[in-house]
Formats: C-alpha cells, structure tokens, sequence
C-alpha cells in the first residue's frame, strides 16, 4: 500500500451537505446552538455469540447497546448525527470554521476514520485532488500515522463506547425502537429538538444501572431475504414500515457520507 499525503487546502467542501456523528456532549452543544440533530439506528442481529477473537464484532459490541428483537439478542449502535445541508451553520465566509475551538472530534479527524474496519479511500472524501500531493504523511499502510490524529481518534472510540449506555435511556425516552441491519443502512429518527435535548441531559445524568435489555425493537430491512433469514432466527424483522413508524431508511451506499465514519462495520 502506498503512502497518503496529505494537505488541507482550505476549500470548504467537508462543511457542506454532511451528515457528523457527535458524542453525547457535542450533541448538546449542536442543539443548543441551534443545529439539527438525528438519531441514526442500525443493529448487528447474532443469532449466536460472535467469537471472542472477533474483532470487528468486539468494536461493535464496545460502542453499542444490547436489546433484544422478538426475543433475539442484537446490539443497537446509535449515532447522534449533526444534519449540515449546504454550508454548515458555524462555516465564515472565509471558509473557516466559527467554532473552531469547540468544533467536533469528527472535524477534527476529518479526513481520516474513525472506524478501524472502514478502508481509507480518497475518492471517498470530499477533499480536492491537489490536497492529496502535498504535506506530510497522514496514511499508511492503510492507517492514520499522524500522532495528533490517532490521539483524536483514540478519544473519539472512548467517547463512542462511553456513550453506548446513554444512547439506550436516550432511545427509551424518546420511543425509539427501529434499527436498520447493520451494514445495510440506518433507520433516521428525527424528533423535536427541545424533547431530545431535553432527553439527552436526562440521559446523560441519569444512573449507570439501566435494568433488563430492552425486548421491543424491531429490525428493517428493504431487502425481502435479508428479513426473512432474520425472522427465521426468531428476529423481529419487517421489510415494509409499519403503521405509526415515523423513521425514514438511509441506505448506506446512497446517504450523504458519514464525515469520518463510525458506522459500517
Ligand atoms: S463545525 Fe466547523 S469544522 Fe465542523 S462542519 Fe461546521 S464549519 Fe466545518
Ligand atoms: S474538504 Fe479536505 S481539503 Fe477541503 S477543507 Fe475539508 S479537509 Fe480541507
């Protein structure tokens, strides 16, 4: 594998039309100033234990939740996503960022990735082609080699497993139960901005000890096959909406891309 320079030109580009994954403290900070927020659902549907020399399981496991679909056990990652169509709120005219000092993790590791299991792909980035030819070197090997980066990263994978917990009472309290199959896609929950603030302070500063896995959520899935192998293993899955359902489905290959994704595994 060739080595990755890389540049930041300044252009702007990764401020426009993204979706970013927040930790739970960001997530506040966003609402409060104002900004969008979604909660994108998928889950992992493991009719029997993954192994423990797994790891692309082990790093699900860490920065999700246990639930159970009809009855099935799954594990639940939920992603609080900053919604930035067009320019970003907080972009100046002069292309820099207003909150520069307080700005996401997930801006800060731009362009690299937060997921281990995620192949890093230019192509996959919103960054101009000169920014690849020049500066030093932030892949290689396939991994992010800048010291300050895989700091940024390392943080962001402990906040994302720090805050499994809280996204379950999060999900609770806001009678979210949809998850798309992981891999597939995400099922999108958007709900009124003062209900999830108002929940995500009462998740946060609410007890570690949450009781019983939740029993009621069910699993989407667009494609027929993939439902009908999972409600075989005794998962409740459907492939059509259901009465009352207010999610929308984002395909993972049709979505706007997850800036430094976390999701996909
Ligand atoms: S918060 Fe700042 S760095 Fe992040 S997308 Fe918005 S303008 Fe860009
Ligand atoms: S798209 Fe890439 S080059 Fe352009 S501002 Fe963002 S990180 Fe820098």
């Amino acid at each position: 594998m060739v080595d990755i320079p890389f540049a930041c030109t300044m252009c702007g580009k990764c401020c426009n039309n993204h979706s970013l994954p927040l930790t739970f403290d960001e997530a506040i900070m966003w609402l409060e100033d104002g900004g969008h927020l979604h909660v994108f659902c998928e889950a992992a549907a493991w009719p029997s234990p993954p192994s423990p020399a797994d790891a692309q399981a082990a790093y699900r496991k860490r920065r999700s939740f246990a639930a159970r679909s009809g009855g099935s056990p799954i594990h639940v990652a939920a992603l609080l996503v900053g919604v930035v169509k067009g320019p970003c709120r907080n972009l100046g005219p002069d292309m820099r960022c207003r909150i520069y000092d307080r700005r996401p993790l997930v801006c800060r590791i731009y362009p690299a990735e937060v997921n281990p299991f995620f192949a890093f792909e230019t192509d996959r980035k919103a960054c101009p082609p000169d920014a690849w030819t020049a500066g030093g070197t932030l892949i290689a090997d396939g991994d992010p080699v800048d010291e300050a980066t895989c700091a940024l990263i390392a943080e962001a994978r402990r906040r994302d497993a720090e805050d499994a917990p809280r996204k379950r009472r999060l999900c609770r309290a806001l009678g979210i139960h949809v998850a798309a199959v992981a891999g597939e896609g995400f099922a999108n929950h958007m709900r009124n901005a003062d209900a999830v603030l108002k929940a995500l302070h009462e998740a946060k500063s609410a007890p570690a000890d949450d009781g019983p896995d939740d029993t009621d959520w069910r699993l989407y899935s667009p494609r027929a096959a993939t439902v009908e192998t999972l409600r075989s293993s005794g998962f409740d899955a459907v492939s059509q909406k259901q009465k009352n359902d207010t999610f929308w489905y984002e395909s993972a290959a049709a979505m706007p891309k997850l800036r430094a994704a976390y999701a996909a595994a």
